[in-house]
């Protein structure tokens, strides 16, 4: 008898991406060790609904090209641009639909860095997102511990639980796009900041100065 295929299962990571950092990749990477997942997939935001006011310092294709070098020899990870050819506001909830169409069964993670546990009640779809994928938190060195009581207090406890059983324990690195931006433009150095391809790449394409 053949025994059953196991589901595949994906990690998805959402974010701007503006630069990818090393923030982003020790942890994402260390979750898919955790969780033995098979893949983490990065997906650049074409416009994340909680930054519209801001405009990006990179364009999308940039930010895609800047994920696709920092994940050059790397296995169990990809770049996946699907949410840059979507108009409008980047939603989580149409992702995660079409990832489930695309391949039946499998089984999907979202992976959050702790900050983002404050405005989750607002994700357009949220009850339907947590229908459709499990989640798992990065904790985020913010000069707190992650917060579940604006999950509890909008999402209710039982979803708060689940939450806070997510929560892994991934290295503390203490960095964000928004810190990187900043060195460039102050003229400091960001090698080590960003993978070396991707520190290549800002400084070819004059960005964030
Ligand atoms: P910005 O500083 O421009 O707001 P960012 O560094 O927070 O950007 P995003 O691209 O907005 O990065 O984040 C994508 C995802 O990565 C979010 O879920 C965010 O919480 C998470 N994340 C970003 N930096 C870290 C970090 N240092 N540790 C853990 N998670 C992180």
């Amino acid at each position: 008898m053949m025994a059953a295929m196991a589901a595949e299962h994906l990690i998805v990571y959402g974010g701007s991406f503006d630069p990818v950092h090393v923030g982003h990749l020790i942890p994402a990477l260390r979750a898919r060790e955790i969780l033995a997942a098979d893949r983490v997939l990065f997906l650049p935001a074409n416009r994340s609904p909680f930054k519209m006011k801001q405009h990006p310092g990179a364009s999308g294709p940039q930010r895609l090209e800047m994920l696709r070098l920092a994940m050059v020899g790397v296995a169990g990870c990809a770049a996946d641009e699907r949410e840059l050819h979507r108009a409008g506001p980047s939603y989580t909830v149409e992702t995660l639909r079409e990832l489930h169409a695309e391949r039946p069964g499998v089984r999907l993670t979202l992976l959050l860095g702790a900050d983002q546990l404050q405005m989750l009640h607002g994700w357009k779809g949220i009850g339907e997102i947590l229908d459709m994928a499990a989640v798992a938190i990065l904790p985020r060195m913010t000069g707190m511990a992650a917060d579940f009581s604006s999950v509890r207090r909008h999402l209710g406890d039982a979803t708060a639980k689940r939450l806070e059983a997510g929560l892994l324990a991934t290295p503390l690195v203490g960095i964000s796009a928004t810190e990187v931006r900043a060195r460039v433009r102050a003229g400091l150095s960001v090698r080590f900041w960003v993978p070396e391809g991707v520190a290549g790449f800002i400084a070819r394409e004059g960005l964030y100065g």
